[in-house]
């Protein structure tokens, strides 16, 4: 592909992120202009889905049904597009129009009759693992090292930061793009490159075969596209390296069973004319460690609801790899859902492991505010107490996954309708 289809197609997807982020942070006059100029270079269901919700959350409710029926007409399986729709069109007043789409969304996918609780279940999941630290406006101002490095600690699990998906037999591997991995913001860093060339000297591969590259000045705003640190000089001229895609297709069947996002909303990303990346092989990543460096940001932190609940599963000694096997992505995802709610209720959502994160959070406010006060002797009480609670913490949810577990297992033993 030249670089100039590259340089549009990063335009494209710089003008719909800050149409996303303008409509996030309330600048909703400034983010439709941006879906706008997004849509002018190329139109994307994405791009009209989130122009949809900025109109509709600027109260241009009839003008969120247009722009939703484009990204409907451009990606007619997209069960969230009719779903939202739904609710602008109860809220336009056609509650005739809204039932026919819920049902139009329920036919594609029998989660939407329960998607609302899906979302809770993930949220509540995905907090427990990130859970809010205490505001403090200036980090530095904290003066114990130890309770900086409490503060750093929370919200950052270890458990995501594993190598690797653990659905191995997933067809819509993330590492499937539809488009170049480049727009996906996957590139490589200058100490990776430097493990990938001894690798590829090692192994008899050539570089020029398994990545590519693009010169940044090409695309505008190349510094929020790119991590300032894998812009190198290639021949004189400041460029990002990344991985090339092959050259099969994921293919309709498999783009079928593709999983959703955390927020059990469609990835348009990956789509039934999607290639795999070149370094995806037997389902594992083949670079993932090489040059004693986890894999390229994205492909590293990127997982899917599915993705993400074997993940939690996988930590709770709760994943049945064996039984995995024998099932479909279809299945899998299914499996994940169910799951997911049985976590949410009985393990990280239950009374008993709220409460006791609710007392972790107390204690830690207790100490950054014994910490700004000067009260060393209140702080070092607090955090002790934390460290003990945290313990007993992780213990109760082993326990409760323990009991929850039975019922998980029932799920990989039987799957799911
Ligand atoms: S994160 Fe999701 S899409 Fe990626 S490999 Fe895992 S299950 Fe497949
Ligand atoms: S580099 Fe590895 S993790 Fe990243 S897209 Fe390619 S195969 Fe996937």
């Amino acid at each position: 592909m030249p670089h100039r289809e590259d340089a549009d197609a990063l335009k494209e997807k710089y003008y719909h992120s800050m149409g996303a982020i303008l409509t996030e942070e309330g600048d909703l006059e400034e983010a439709v202009v941006f879906f706008q100029k997004a849509i002018d270079i190329r139109e994307t269901p994405y791009a009209w889905y989130g122009l949809a919700r900025t109109l509709y959350a600027a109260g241009d409710v009839a003008g969120a049904v247009g722009a939703m029926s484009r990204a409907i007409k451009l990606a007619p399986g997209a069960a969230d597009y009719y779903h939202e729709r739904a609710a602008f069109l109860e809220a336009l007043g056609r509650p005739d129009l809204a039932a026919g789409d819920v049902a139009k969304a329920v036919s594609l996918d029998r989660n939407y009759e329960r998607v609302d609780e899906i979302r809770w279940a993930a949220r509540v999941v995905e907090g427990s693992f990130f859970p809010p630290v205490p505001f403090v406006e200036d980090a530095a101002r904290i003066r114990s090292g130890g309770l900086r490095r409490l503060l750093e600690g929370e919200g950052d699990a270890d458990v995501f930061r594993k190598p690797s998906c653990p659905v191995l037999c997933c067809p819509a591997y993330c590492c499937h793009f539809t488009g170049r991995l480049l727009l996906h913001g996957v590139t490589i860093g200058p100490w990776k490159l430097q493990g990938l060339r001894g690798h590829f000297r090692e192994k008899g591969l050539r570089e020029e075969d398994l990545l590519d590259v693009f010169p940044v000045a090409e695309a505008g705003h190349a510094e929020s596209l790119f991590p300032p640190q894998d812009v190198m000089k290639r021949g004189g001229v400041a460029s990002v390296t990344f991985p090339r895609q092959g050259t099969s297709p994921l293919g309709r069947d498999l783009a079928g069973d593709i999983p959703k996002g955390k927020d059990y909303r469609t990835l348009m990303w990956i789509g039934e004319d999607a290639r795999p990346c070149v370094f995806l092989s037997g389902g594992r990543c083949s670079l993932y460690d090489v040059g004693d460096e986890a894999s390229l940001d994205p492909c590293a932190s990127f997982l899917c609801m599915t993705g993400f609940v074997f993940v939690v599963l996988r930590s709770l000694g709760l994943m049945d790899s064996e039984a995995m096997g024998a099932r479909s992505m279809a299945e899998l995802n299914g499996i994940a859902v169910e799951a997911l709610i049985i976590l949410a209720r009985d393990v990280y959502g239950s009374d008993e492991a709220l409460a006791s994160s609710k007392t972790l959070a107390d204690e830690l406010q207790t100490a950054v505010e014994g910490d700004l006060a000067g009260d060393d002797v209140l702080r070092d009480a607090a955090m002790e107490r934390y460290r003990l609670l945290k313990t007993r913490h992780e213990d109760l949810i082993g326990e409760l996954a323990a009991s929850a577990g039975k019922r998980i297992a029932r799920l990989f033993a039987g799957g799911v309708g």
